[in-house]
């Protein structure tokens, strides 16, 4: 059976990118007679903005974007994260690192994302796991991984990210590896989320591959800008939901490259959702990220 989700960190209110998240993992999981759950990707702490979550899952249930279990939170899982940090210790894939900021960024060059580690603790055989960050060592064999939307995502970890960081020195365990963890754990079919996140996928399909998980199968939309600038739900992209639920299901569906009938203008969520569903098709959707979000949305 198909299994999505949709993961939000509540960091701030939903902006338009991350509706189209939500709206676009529903609409794939509801024509594939799924499930849909919800994720609260709260594992980093300092990141989360209390009543954030709350006026997530209430900006979702205005959208008519049901649940179809009790969401579920990285912060309940902690012991899981830990106990597959322990296989992946034992089996020698890890290592403690000590590096400051500062020494990993004079020592690094740079990489698809921040600062290629050089690797220098990799046989320092540190063991103060207390004070000292994790890193997952990688390898430089190539990895191609079929995007349904992208298509050919192609990385070599040792040149292009080093190893990178899984649990860090204040003992908050990493985005890459809580993640892999939850598409086990959540028994996940399918990844449908924004493109800002495909630098990460090969990170996780390597964990999911040395945790012996079967990665699911991926779809990165593409993540909605203003002005060229990645939207963030912690920089004030915010937008009014209420009242404007119509309209930004129809703008989500045209972001999406969906077919808009003339008459949702007119109708309501309850009529646009089911037909949504029927029409729905991966094939319409643009691979590019350089759409422009209609300023009128936004508050
Ligand atoms: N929590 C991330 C966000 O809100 C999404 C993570 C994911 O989908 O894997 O952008």
């Amino acid at each position: 059976m198909y299994i999505g989700r949709f993961a939000p960190t509540p960091s701030g209110p939903l902006h338009f990118g991350s509706i189209v998240t939500a709206i676009a993992s529903y609409l794939d999981a509801k024509s594939h007679q799924g499930k849909w759950l919800v994720k609260i990707d709260d594992i980093d702490r300092p990141r989360v903005l209390k009543g954030a979550e709350n006026s997530i899952l209430n900006s979702l249930e205005l959208l008519g974007l049901e649940w179809d279990e009790k969401p579920s939170h990285q912060s309940e899982r902690i012991e899981f994260y830990q106990y597959y940090l322990e296989a992946l210790k034992e089996n020698g894939h890890l290592y403690l690192c000590s590096c400051s900021r500062k020494t990993i960024h004079a020592l690094g060059k740079s990489g698809l994302d921040g600062i290629i580690y050089n690797g220098a603790c990799r046989n320092m055989g540190h063991t103060d796991s207390m004070k000292n960050a994790y890193r997952v060592q990688v390898n430089n064999s190539p990895l191609v991984i079929e995007d349904l939307i992208q298509g050919k995502i192609k990385q070599n970890l040792a040149n292009d990210i080093g190893d990178f960081i899984i649990k860090r020195s204040d003992q908050i365990f990493a985005y890459q590896f809580a993640v892999v963890v939850d598409n086990y754990l959540d028994k996940l079919t399918h990844l449908c989320r924004g493109n800002d996140l495909i630098n990460s996928l090969p990170r996780q399909r390597y964990l999911h591959q040395l945790l012996g998980f079967k990665l699911p199968i991926c779809l990165h939309i593409p993540a909605a800008t203003k002005q060229q600038k990645k939207l963030s739900k912690g920089h004030g992209d915010k937008i009014s939901i209420q009242g404007n639920e119509t309209a930004l299901w129809v703008e989500a569906l045209k972001f999406l490259g969906q077919p808009i009938l003339p008459e949702y203008a007119a109708s309501n969520i309850k009529e646009i959702i089911p037909d949504a569903i029927k029409k729905w098709s991966i094939n319409h959707i643009p691979k590019s990220t350089s759409i422009e979000v209609d300023a009128h949305i936004h508050t």
